[in-house]
Parts: structure tokens; sequence; C-alpha cells
């Protein structure tokens, strides 16, 4: 496989940043993670805007323009003859010597790319059980809307998910409620039909995923709500599910050691799920 690294191509093998890179020292950097389907990028104009914002927000300058950056993005794809999978792009501060500040003198924001080939048919099968989720006290910090690569309590969350059998874990504030997933928007489907979601604050991550779900809703004729939502009404909801780039819409049929509705996938994140691209957008890589 090839990753783009600073401007260069370069097999997996060879391809490094220096050991002062501010994104491995302190976790100064943002990322993003785009879907590829049938030889599409899926929502690049989305990321690539988030991306936009997330850096704008650490004053982190943009390393290219996005249509440059969308070339590197599909040069990383076509090299590596990716048509399922995704594509991941890493933005840092930069190289520096090591100083919590940022640097005096100017330096050059650190572009990372590289790509994961995926059958989509496995993310399918999971889809057709659906997955177990845990909840775990939200322990992250309240600027979560920017995309970081600051991931330690997301890692610890995911890993405790795994350890307990379950594919995510969803954040829970000291209230109760529901914030988002690991790396997931939560969502439930009340007794009436109506989807809930969290309001896109500073309280969570603006998913491109929840953003494509609420318009093919709209299309489907469901009403959406955006509030927040506890665990215990999560546990009594008729339907669950989480959405991300690389899950698409993902039914969840436990929650902790409550079922969810019948404990099978419902008919509403099917739904949505199989319309899914019918509303993101679609681009050949070429
Ligand atoms: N929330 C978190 C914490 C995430 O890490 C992600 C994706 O990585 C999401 C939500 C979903 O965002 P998107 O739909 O843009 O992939």
């Amino acid at each position: 496989r090839i990753a783009y690294v600073n401007g260069r191509y370069l097999p997996m093998t060879d391809a490094s940043v220096n050991v002062e890179d501010r994104g491995y020292q302190f976790a100064d950097g943002v990322y993003e993670v785009c879907e590829i389907r049938k030889g599409d990028l899926i929502d690049e104009t989305r990321h690539l805007a988030r991306l936009e914002y997330s850096l704008g927000e650490l004053r982190i300058a943009m390393p290219m323009g996005r249509a440059a950056l969308g070339m590197v993005l599909r040069q990383v794809i076509r090299r590596n003859r990716v048509r399922n999978g995704y594509v991941y792009l890493q933005v840092t501060r930069g190289v520096a010597p090591r100083d919590h500040a940022f640097p005096t003198r100017p330096v050059r924001p650190a572009l990372v790319v590289t790509v994961k080939p995926l059958d989509p048919a496995i993310g399918a099968a999971v889809a057709e059980d659906g997955i177990a989720v845990i909840t775990v006290p939200e322990n992250r910090w309240d600027r979560v809307d920017i995309k970081t690569v600051g991931l330690l309590p997301n890692v610890l969350a995911k890993q405790a998910a795994r350890e307990a059998g379950a594919r995510e874990a969803w954040f829970v504030d000291a209230d109760g409620f529901v914030t988002e997933g690991a790396s997931t928007n939560a969502w439930i489907v009340t007794g009436d039909g109506v989807l809930v979601t969290r309001p896109a604050d500073r309280g969570i991550l603006r998913g491109i995923t929840r953003a494509v779900v609420m318009e093919t809703a709209a299309a489907e004729g469901l009403r959406v709500e955006e509030r927040a939502f506890t665990v215990e009404e999560a546990k009594r909801a008729r339907e669950a599910f989480v959405t991300a780039a690389t899950q698409l819409v993902m039914p969840v049929v436990r929650i902790d050691e409550a079922t969810v509705g019948n404990g099978k996938p419902g008919s509403i994140a099917a739904t949505l799920r199989a319309r899914f691209h019918d509303h993101a957008e679609a681009v050949p890589v070429g």
C-alpha cells in the first residue's frame, strides 16, 4: 500500500513522520475519514468543510486548498486501487522543538493520507444482526466538535466495549443523557416512530453521516427531533442505531444489559441504511 506523507507518495513501510511532529507529541492535529464506495468518494465536500472548521478552531492552516486536498485523496485511492473502503487524512500543526505553546517560527502543517480497503459485505453482515453498545461516563473535553486526533477517552471506551463483547460505547453525561458513541453519533426511534438525536453543539461531533441521515429521514417522511435522550429512554426505545462514515447506519440491539425492541434490527434503521447513498454525495475517483 501507498501513503501520502508531506508531499510524497511512499510505500507504507517507508511512510513515517518526524518524532517532533506535534501530532505525535501533543495530539495537536485533526483528521477525517471518508467512505470509498464502488469507486466513488463519498461526501468529500462536507468532510473537507469540517476539516477546515476543525483546523480553524485550532488555528492550524489548511495544508493546501480544498481542491488540491481532494486531488491528493484521489491520488492515494487510485494508487492503491481501492474501490471500497476508507480514506484517512490527518493534518497536524507540524514539526517543531517540543514546547506546548504554538511554534514561534512559522511551520508547515503536516499532511498524511492513508487508505484502508474493506469489503462492504462485512458491515452489511454486522448490520443484519445489529450491535451491542455499553455505556461509559463522559470524560472528554468540552470541544469534541473539533475532530482532533486526541482520542484517548474514545480508545479506552472502545476497548471497554470490546472487552464486554460490544462494538460501541456510548458516552453518558452527568445528567444521564447520551452524548455520542466513541466513534459514532447515537440515535433512537421513539414508540411513535420519531427519530431522536442530540443537537450538534460543542458536546458531540457534527457527524457527516448524521447530516445525511437527517436528509434521508426527511425524504422518507420521518420526523427528526434534535434533543438529548437518556440511557433509560434509549433502553425503552423502539429502535436504536449509530451513524458514522465507517458504519453508515448501524442498528443497536442491546444497550448494556437491556434488549432494544425485540432484539432485532429495526425497520426504520434498515430503511435509512438502504436509502443512505441516495442522499450522500458520490463523486467518481476516476
Ligand atoms: N462521533 C465521533 C466521536 C466520531 O469519531 C465520529 C466519526 O469518526 C462520528 C461521531 C461520526 O462522524 P461521521 O458521520 O462524520 O463519520
